[in-house]
């Protein structure tokens, strides 16, 4: 074995270490000079309003090749150096004439026609920063930031929303090519140049030059609720796959954004997107600390069961002291609920925080009446719920489960009163509780 290959071997042996100290810190940086590149080029050079100027450069380039006599033509290729490139296979452009299409511009977005024209050069990276504050996304938009959406129209791209529109190629509705005679065609579904619109998709630029494309663009919401199914059996994965993709039905409603990741034969996760409001994500959850006296733990679980039916839920202790004359805002405990001999009584924290039972089967659920209950049940047994939660207790209910004698006479005594809201006013809900309760029992 010689000095090199004995180097290449230990290479290989260590492949950990190579790719920790030498491999991460090298594409960090080189990352670091491809957005820098980008950003220069944006910044100084980009300029959508030349774009036509900059299409007839392109043209004049392939009009120059073609004034070469025949026998002296290099076949073309675009002059984008391999290492720019996703594309793992390294066509040997060396060989080639090479066309520059230096092309990095958003050119204009087209609401109404819910499209968005763009260069070949613009990376999904730049199209997403510029539709998602706007609203929009790309209606096939890859998870890799750095892919062009050129380089995906003449190849193919597909990605975790596929289920609901195809492979990219689905998602452009125009594109602009300098053909081989240096001519600029516009190739759309049904106008003379369809035959080249069906074949420019995996043609890896083999039929002419893209210098535009117009692709159709989705609404967004501002959040995606994800959610993460693992699952276990090969059956049940696929089925699940299946069924959940519309393979099945295609009436069935699909979720926006469906993928797997297969841990081995028998063991998958499957993750589910949905685009969501904020309401709607917090709107099913329950979040809830109560301090309920440990005399009736059985039946707080019970109530957890009957009103929310969560699980896990969480249990630990507290002592509730009785202050005599020195009052607050919590009630003493009552007598029954004293530690013998003691002065506290035992109370303990029921933490409810999750997804109740129906949600999950998408069932109704009115969250709101689940927590007025709740709050019955709070008041009924002498307890109190933290006030950082929702709660929907009117003044007068407030008042009941909670002592405002002391804290009135003090807000009174030291000015608080005009200066600061009133504890009441500062925790109940916002909205209009019933409004809010027919909203929560709007079916998933
Ligand atoms: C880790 C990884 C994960 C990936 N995951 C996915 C995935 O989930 N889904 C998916 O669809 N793809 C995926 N890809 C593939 C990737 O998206 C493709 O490589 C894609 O081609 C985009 O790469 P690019 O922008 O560098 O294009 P390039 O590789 O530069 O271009 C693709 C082809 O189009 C030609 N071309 C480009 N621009 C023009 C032009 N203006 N005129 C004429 N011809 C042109 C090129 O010559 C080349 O043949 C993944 C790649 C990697 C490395």
């Amino acid at each position: 074995m010689d000095l090199k290959q004995r180097i290449a071997r230990w290479m290989e042996d260590h492949r950990g270490l190579i790719v920790v100290l030498v491999v991460l810190p090298l594409s960090l940086i080189f990352d670091a000079l491809i957005q820098l590149r980008l950003w220069i080029i944006r910044k100084f050079i980009s300029a959508p309003e030349k774009h036509d100027e900059r299409v007839r450069t392109i043209q004049s380039q392939v009009l120059r090749w073609n004034k070469h006599p025949k026998a002296e033509r290099k076949l073309m290729c675009t002059a984008r150096p391999n290492w720019q490139s996703l594309s793992t296979t390294f066509f040997r452009k060396d060989l080639c004439h090479k066309i520059s299409i230096p092309l990095y511009d958003i050119l204009e977005l087209r609401e109404s026609h819910m499209t968005i024209r763009v260069e070949p050069m613009v990376s999904v990276g730049q199209a997403t920063a510029f539709l998602v504050p706007r609203g929009y996304t790309l209606a096939v938009c890859l998870e890799v930031a750095e892919a062009t959406l050129g380089g995906l129209a003449m190849g193919v791209g597909m990605t975790t929303y596929s289920h609901k529109i195809g492979l990219y190629q689905e998602g452009i509705v125009a594109y602009e090519v300098v053909l081989a005679d240096g001519s600029l065609v516009k190739a759309t579904k049904d106008n003379e140049y369809s035959d080249l619109y069906y074949t420019l998709p995996w043609s890896h630029g083999t039929l002419g030059f893209l210098v535009e494309l117009e692709l159709k663009i989705i609404k967004i919401k501002p959040h995606l609720k994800l959610e993460y199914i693992p699952v276990k059996g090969q059956k049940q994965y696929c089925d699940m796959m299946r069924d959940l993709s519309g393979a099945l039905d295609k009436n069935r409603p699909t979720p926006d954004y469906l993928e797997a990741t297969v841990y081995n034969r028998e063991e998958a996760v499957i993750m589910v997107g949905n685009f969501a409001d904020v309401p709607d994500t917090e709107q099913h959850k329950v979040f809830q600390d109560i301090v309920l006296p440990m005399t009736q733990l059985e039946d707080q679980i019970d109530k957890n069961e009957e009103l929310f039916d969560i699980y896990p839920i969480l249990i630990y202790p507290c002592r509730i002291y009785d202050h005599g004359p020195h009052r607050g805002q919590l009630r003493p405990p009552r007598r029954e609920q004293m530690v013998p001999g003691a002065d506290y009584g035992m109370f303990n924290d029921l933490g409810v925080y999750g997804v109740p039972r129906v949600v999950k089967e998408k069932k109704r659920f009115d969250a709101v009446d689940a927590m007025r209950k709740m709050e019955r049940f709070t008041e009924e047994v002498g307890g109190y719920p933290f006030l950082y939660a929702d709660t929907f207790m009117t003044r007068q209910e407030f008042e009941k489960m909670f002592d405002l004698m002391a804290y009135d006479q003090v807000r009174r005594k030291y000015n608080a009163e005009g200066a600061f809201p009133h504890l009441h006013d500062k925790i109940k809900p916002e909205i209009d509780v019933v409004e809010v309760g027919k909203q929560y029992m709007d079916p998933l």
